[in-house]
């Protein structure tokens, strides 16, 4: 049950803050590297740095580039309490809720989240209590599952149910990587289901000057699918649509969030034009569309 949280920054002994970035700079150098701590307070567990790679492509995505960053040394941990120790962060999270009827303690010990009272509640639209407390918690929990590499810690802990239906905990979090999977998810439901996803902000949209009213709009990076038919290229976008563009704007470009709560499938969009390097051959690209239109802003919250 592995689960190890990259770290923003680490210390050197000297009580020097580094980060991913900089610590490459020194790499691409050649210059020796610090050796690193944890720098969450009383905390000082031994910590490394991996520096960029980049990584073959699958039929999911293209080749991507693991960003440089820092973990955890093999064998060493972090003290209690630190808020790189995954455990430690999951039982704060659930020991934080009251009510008995959304999280429940089950007779092995394990404990089940049950989500019928959040989806009613973002049915009806109305964000007061306890929609803003199930969301800061199933939001929690989301920002805790985007960190770690898996769903294991997760799963070992916590079931997720929904009604008489148990929900497992890739039906219900989404990466970038499985954006497909959920469009896929949201057009079998009848009936909306709450579902989490993780993603990059890309862009922020807002109605043009003299255009009358309309949403911002917050728009991730999307899941580019290699397409079984040659000439044929897939997109999968997610964007939050709101009102208050300030608030939108306060999640900058770059930076990672938890996206919370009923999504809309568009109906999807295809284009076609002929190949820029041989214009007998045309090329497709069909892109989907995922939205959500949160009625809290516990909905949308930022990775740390
Ligand atoms: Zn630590």
């Amino acid at each position: 049950m592995s689960c190890r949280i990259n770290m923003r920054t680490a210390v050197g002994s000297h009580g020097t803050v580094h980060t991913p970035a900089l610590l490459q700079k020194r790499h691409d150098a050649r210059q020796t590297l610090p050796a690193l701590f944890c720098d969450s307070p009383g905390c000082l567990a031994p910590a490394c740095f991996i520096a960029e790679q980049a990584v073959a492509g699958t039929d999911r995505h293209g080749p991507v580039t693991v960003p440089a960053h820092i973990v955890l040394e093999q064998g060493a941990a972090h003290a209690p309490g630190c808020r790189y120790d995954p455990r430690g962060r999951l039982h704060g999270i659930l020991a934080a809720v009251a009510d008995p009827g959304f999280l429940q303690t089950l007779d092995d010990g394990r404990q089940e989240l049950r989500l019928l009272g959040l989806q009613q509640a973002l049915k009806r639209g109305n964000a007061t209590s306890p929609l803003d407390d199930y969301l800061r918690t199933v939001g929690a929990l989301a920002v805790l599952r985007a960190l770690c590499a898996d769903d294991t810690l997760l799963a070992a802990q916590l079931t997720l149910r929904l009604g008489k239906k148990k929900v497992a905990w890739d039906g219900f979090f989404y990466p970038q990587d499985r954006y497909d999977e959920a469009c896929e998810r949201v057009a079998s439901m009848s009936s909306g289901f709450p579902l989490a996803l993780a993603g990059t902000v890309r862009s922020h949209r807002s109605p043009q000057a003299g255009s009358g009213y309309g949403p911002t709009y917050l728009n991730c990076t999307a899941q580019y699918r290699h397409g079984d038919v040659a000439n044929r290229h897939e997109y999968f976008e997610v964007s939050i649509g709101h009102d208050d563009a300030a608030w939108l704007q306060r999640f900058p470009v770059g930076s990672e969030i938890v996206m919370l709560g009923l999504w809309r499938l568009g109906s999807s969009q295809t284009a076609t034009r002929p190949h820029p390097q041989d214009p007998r051959r045309m090329l497709s690209t069909v892109t989907h569309k995922l939205s959500l239109r949160p009625v809290s802003k516990a909905q949308l919250i930022a990775v740390d």
